[in-house]
């Protein structure tokens, strides 16, 4: 899961790591003069708040010393359509501005924790030379560019704080805290269970240093152990995704128009490879699980029929854990609930496979059945034209 900027900052502020002053997210343009208020004193810096690097060159950072000025780059920015270099030739809207005072730079350094699959250990990666350059950097002086793998029972231990500090060129008075600084962004990516932490720039104020941009990707797979984290909206999700979420139901959009419902990850990958052999594309990954009961069922099927491209449904259930006589209880009962719009068809496999397909049969609802899941794909691709 991506964090914004501004959720970025907030986790690593009580952490202890120093940021700009904060004047708060807002939305419209009437928040803004309350913003600057909280902000502080003049300069202010306007940031869009999307999930992407490069903003500064693409227009999505604005420096204003004046309300007035704030007040223009405001209007111009609130709902902008902004490209930048990781954006792949896409636009993202921009719905929020984080509103910060602005800071008095000394030097722009670049700090990020990522995890490296070959030393098997989270590893810093940290360049003097910070900003927004830093991918160029790295292909034109790869050698200004530190790497540093941290073990993470201990943590970034004092010497190899000091020691990066010392690559880095941070002036003397302000090494302490940069070491200080150091070990917290390392500590906070061990904890939050963290993929990757970047700040770029971590600048040196003339006083200290300080996180002037924050970028965290938290691993999806440990978001149970941070249920103050799983709170946060998940910017990527469309609604369909979060609402199967709730459900703790495993699902994803994709763009083809043949809906799916499937128990099992694998069987569902399966399902979807067979249809597109088919000649027909899935709407959708979607796994009910192993208990795929009428609960689960329905609401599957209310989420696949809520989205629009999809033109036809195929339930491919394999009836392991579950008997497939209950499963087609549940999809009957399911039907009766649900108004069914798009042709079905169903194939089920496994114990009591002759009662579940005549509870299907019998139900008087029309569903299209299939014997296997080759035959299944093509009567789907079939029912979409
Ligand atoms: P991005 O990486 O998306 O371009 P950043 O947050 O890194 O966005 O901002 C880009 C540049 O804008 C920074 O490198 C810095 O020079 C400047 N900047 C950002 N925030 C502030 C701030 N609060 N005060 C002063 N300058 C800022
Ligand atoms: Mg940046």
């Amino acid at each position: 899961m991506k964090l914004l900027e501004f959720e970025a900052k907030d986790i690593l502020k009580v952490r202890g790591v120093p940021v700009p002053p904060n004047g708060g997210v807002i939305k419209k343009t009437v928040q803004l003069t309350a913003a600057l208020k909280r902000a502080g004193q003049a300069p202010w810096v306007l940031k869009a708040q999307v999930l992407a690097g490069g903003r500064g060159k693409a227009g999505g950072i604005k420096l204003a010393k004046t309300p007035k000025e704030a007040k223009e780059f405001a209007k111009v920015m609130l709902g902008m359509d902004l490209a930048t270099h990781q954006t792949h030739g896409q636009a993202i809207k921009v719905r929020e501005l984080l509103i910060e005072g602005g800071v008095k730079i000394e030097r722009e350094l670049y700090f990020s924790v990522v995890l490296d699959r070959k030393a098997a250990a989270p590893t810093i990666i940290a360049s003097a030379q910070g900003g927004m350059e830093i991918e160029s950097l790295a292909v034109e002086h790869p050698e200004s560019v530190i790497r540093m793998s941290v073990d993470p029972n201990v943590g970034l231990r004092d010497f190899a704080a000091r020691r990066l500090a010392f690559a880095l060129d941070v002036p003397m008075d302000r090494v302490g805290e940069f070491c200080r600084v150091a070990k917290v962004l390392v500590q906070s990516f061990i904890e939050l269970d963290c993929s990757l932490l970047e700040i770029n720039p971590l600048i040196l104020t003339p006083k200290g240093v300080m996180a002037l941009d924050a970028k965290i990707i938290i691993d999806d797979s440990a978001l149970f152990r941070h249920p103050e984290l799983a709170k946060t909206a998940d910017h990527e999700a469309s609604a369909l995704e979060v609402e199967a979420k709730k459900a703790d139901i495993s699902y994803v959009g994709l763009d083809g128009s043949i809906g799916c419902m499937v128990n099992g990850a694998g069987l569902a990958m399966g399902t979807m490879d067979t249809i597109a052999l088919a000649g027909g594309s899935p709407a959708n990954f979607l796994d009910v699980g192993g208990g795929a009961d009428e609960e689960r069922v329905t609401r599957a099927l209310k989420i696949i029929l809520k989205d629009k491209k999809v033109r036809a449904i195929l339930i491919n259930i394999f009836g392991g854990i579950v008997k497939c006589d209950m499963i087609a209880s549940g999809v009957v009962a399911a039907l009766r609930k649900i108004k069914l719009q798009v042709p079905l068809v169903v194939r089920l496999q496994g114990t009591n496979v002759e009662k579940g397909q005549e509870i299907l049969a019998k139900s008087g609802i029309p569903i299209i059945q299939a014997d296997d899941l080759w035959t299944a794909a093509q009567k789907a691709v079939e029912a979409v034209k």
